[in-house]
């Protein structure tokens, strides 16, 4: 920010009203700390009034009863106007979150439009109700299963992708007529409110999305403990799910949790080394290393082990880190000096217990931007499976090779963590690769890529990864609840069963 601009505020979007507790969340552009906006940050009490905003839009009936067709041409609007304005809300992603304007385009803010398209599709086809097979005992009736929205839905998401992530949990959960509070990340908040007013601009009703961004153990932790919120979307780290599983547990909420990866990309003896060697840069490094189902974990056979390393080392050494609104630039900084001092110490930790760092393995400078939160891109060899760059979540561009030697102990090796998100095989034999894909413990095996994030498909992980499934065609159905509505059509109180408990005739 130079000096004399002013910095943007964002207050929170309660029942369609901006609101500002006196509270400001500064936000930082993390190539450079600068102060670039600050935003209103609540706490338990703004989180209890936007839940009471939702359920009355809820009650009010505007979306909730809304037909399916309009739902649907409500949420394309939005697509549209999120497509007119892709520019300026990858400003306000990268401002905050240092992707760069490469990545934040095609990926973070570019999936938003069609992922909310995708949702108004399964919405319009969404069987609401469905004539269940007809009971003839123990009375002849018929019952419907209906697919009602819960009421009001809670959603939290992290700083990565703060949009997208965001857009998973709120977009099927309005699709079938459900209030939304959500709550972003303390650092990432400005897309989430700039899309509350775009979707209010288009016809959402004020009420029915609301956005309160704030303290995690404050607002987030009242937002997944209030009795009035039926449902929480969570992406995160795996500590935090299990804290928001607790704090559900209160009023027995049911949870989805999309949390950490340890992913492993596993390369067998057979793989092409053209495609390989980049695609596991790609899959380890893309911003920065800070995507949930990057591969961090690189399990290479004896048989090529020191020819892909030092094509790898070769290429990684190209990757260019700069300022993240050029397009040359390949690689942007991490998200916050909290996050740079963590993988600092987990790449001391690799050293400390004996890993080899052959690129990188430090802080880097970029000139012009001496303050931002710049690591190197690393890659460590010599790494055992025990180690803690080997099991713990770095979220920074840091590479851990792994030996090893018959395709049974790499796959070993690849399922020997406690996460279970993703992971990828190289091989050039398709049928050998779809083998040892069936034997990997993963929401998502990539064949020969990384980073395929498709929204027809479900996406979340095995283990410690998380609880149940975003995406794909049963995306809406986290967000109903199930009513079973049993028609009587055996007329006479004759064909009843009551005479297993009232067997005496009146005297
Ligand atoms: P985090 O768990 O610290 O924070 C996530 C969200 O939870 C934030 O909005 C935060 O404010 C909130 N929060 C923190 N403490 C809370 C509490 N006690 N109660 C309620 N809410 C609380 O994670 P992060 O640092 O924002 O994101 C990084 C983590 O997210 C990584 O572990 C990464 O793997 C994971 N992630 C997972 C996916 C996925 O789809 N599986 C995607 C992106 C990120």
């Amino acid at each position: 920010m130079t000096a004399g601009t002013t910095v943007r505020h964002f207050p929170m979007r309660i029942g369609g009203h901006d609101v500002d507790t006196g509270e400001v969340l500064e936000i930082r552009d993390p190539q450079n700390d600068e102060l670039v906006a600050t935003a209103a940050s609540g706490g338990a009490s703004a989180i209890d009034a936007a839940v009471d905003a939702g359920r009355a839009a809820f009650d009010d009936g505007s979306w909730s009863r809304a037909t399916r067709e309009h739902r649907a041409s409500v949420l394309r609007a939005i697509a549209d106007r999120l497509g007119e304005r892709l520019d300026e809300m990858v400003e306000l992603e990268i401002m905050a979150n240092g992707a760069t304007v490469r990545q934040a385009t095609g990926f973070h803010v570019g999936y938003c439009a069609p992922h909310l398209e995708y949702f108004a599709g399964l919405a319009e086809r969404y069987e609401f109700e469905t004539p269940m097979p007809r009971a003839t005992f123990p009375v002849l009736g018929q019952s419907t299963l209906r697919k009602e929205p819960i009421g009001v839905v809670g959603a939290i998401a992290p700083w990565n992708f703060p949009l997208l992530l965001s857009l998973w949990k709120f977009a099927p959960a309005l699709a079938v007529g459900n209030s939304v509070v959500l709550k972003p990340d303390e650092k990432t908040p400005l897309s989430a409110l700039e899309f509350a007013r775009i979707a209010e601009e288009c016809g959402l009703p004020p009420g029915v999305f609301n956005v309160v961004p704030g303290p995690g153990p404050d607002a987030g932790a009242r937002l997944a403990s209030h009795p009035g919120v039926g449902k929480i979307g969570f992406t995160g780290s795996t500590d935090v799910g299990r804290e928001i599983m607790r704090l559900a547990s209160g009023t027995v909420k049911s949870v989805t949790l999309e949390l950490g990866g340890k992913s492993p990309a596993l390369v067998l003896d057979d793989a092409d080394l053209d495609v390989a060697v980049d695609g596991v840069l790609y899959g380890c490094m893309l911003y920065s290393g800070q995507v949930c189902e990057s591969m961090t974990r690189l399990l290479l056979p004896d048989s090529l082990h020191d020819e892909f390393v030092e094509r790898m080392v070769a290429r990684a050494s190209t990757i260019r880190l700069g300022d993240t609104r050029d397009w040359e630039t390949d690689m942007g900084p991490v998200v916050s000096r909290k996050q740079k001092d963590r993988i600092l110490e987990l790449i001391a930790s690799g050293k400390d217990e004996g890993a080899t760092a052959v690129l990188g393995g430090g802080e880097a400078r970029v000139e012009g931007h001496e303050n931002g939160h710049w690591i190197q891109p690393t890659i460590f060899t010599g790494v055992r499976n025990d180690m803690r760059i080997a099991r713990e979540e770095i979220f920074g561009p840091v590479l851990s090779v792994i030996r090893y030697g018959s395709e049974a102990e790499g796959i070993a090796l690849a399922n020997d963590t406690q996460y279970g998100l993703a992971s990828s095989v190289w091989s050039a034999d398709n049928s050998r690769a779809l083998d040892v894909a069936e034997k990997i413990q993963a929401g998502s095996v990539w064949i020969n890529d990384a980073h395929q994030i498709n929204c027809e498909v479900p996406f979340g992980g095995y283990k410690q990864s998380g609880v149940g499934r975003e995406l794909g065609p049963r995306a809406l159905d986290p967000y109903v609840e199930e009513k079973n509505v049993h028609l009587d059509l055996s007329g006479t109180r004759e064909a009843r069963p009551y005479d297993v408990l009232l067997s005496h005739a009146d005297d």
